[in-house]
């Protein structure tokens, strides 16, 4: 039995009924709101765990919507947007979104973006988190206190850059990283040059943390975007 209880944000009624429709369908609760105000309102009410929220609203921009909720809560929000610019979702992540859909998207993309945001959730709430300073992720486990990661029992030779880079996604998992956000945290600041230096980072990172072969992906590439760590089952 699913006890999610989703706030969907969305003006334009065919997707909204879409949405709800389906949620319905796999248990979900839901309440809905059809603008920004309404959405803040429903948040604040609500207190739902999960928003969908359309970026284009008649009354706000979505990206607004998204700062006033981040002013008072961590909630997870995913992002609609109809716009396949990158420029749209970047500024929606950057603005603390956590995912993005973009229009026109599947039932199943929606259901799998869902289940990406539930698994964080049930390790943000659960023992990992709360008490322990060690990560873990399918084989990978990381020592924040001793500063190590591991791949099952073997110690991962990583550069202090590859180590800063892992810990940083492996305390976001399950939410999408701006290229702009990973560069912050990293060196502080975003530059061109940044972006080109953080690929061949996250590159080196790739090929030591997922070389078991076994198919395992943690890190997955968002082109145009940014990168997520995904947690494995
Ligand atoms: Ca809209």
């Amino acid at each position: 039995m699913n006890k999610y209880n989703i706030l969907v944000v969305e003006d334009d009624n065919s997707v909204k009924n879409l949405i709800t429709t389906t949620l319905s369908m796999h248990d979900y609760k839901y309440v809905t709101a059809s603008n920004g105000s309404g959405a803040i309102m429903a948040a604040a009410s609500h207190n739902p765990d999960i928003v969908l929220l359309d970026l284009g609203l008649p009354d706000m921009d979505g990206v607004e919507v998204i700062r006033r909720i981040r002013s008072w809560s961590n909630m997870p929000i995913i992002v609609i947007s109809a716009r396949s610019e990158d420029t749209d979702k970047i500024e929606a992540l950057d603005a603390g979104a956590d995912d993005y859909l973009t229009k026109p998207f599947s039932i199943e993309e929606l259901l799998a973006r869902l289940r990406v945001t539930q698994r964080r959730l049930g390790i943000v709430s659960g023992e990992l988190y709360s008490e322990s300073s060690v990560f873990k992720n399918g084989a990978l486990r990381i020592d924040y206190a001793a500063g190590c990661a591991y791949l099952g029992t073997e110690e991962l030779k990583l550069t202090p850059m590859e180590y800063r880079l892992l810990c940083l996604l492996s305390k976001n998992v399950g939410k999408v990283l701006t290229y702009t956000y990973i560069t912050k945290n990293i060196w502080g600041h975003s530059l061109e040059n940044d972006i080109s230096c953080l690929r061949v980072f996250m590159a080196t990172l790739r090929r030591k943390i997922e070389k078991n072969n076994d198919g395992t992906q943690y890190i997955q590439t968002h082109i145009g975007v940014g990168y997520r760590m995904l947690k494995v089952e």
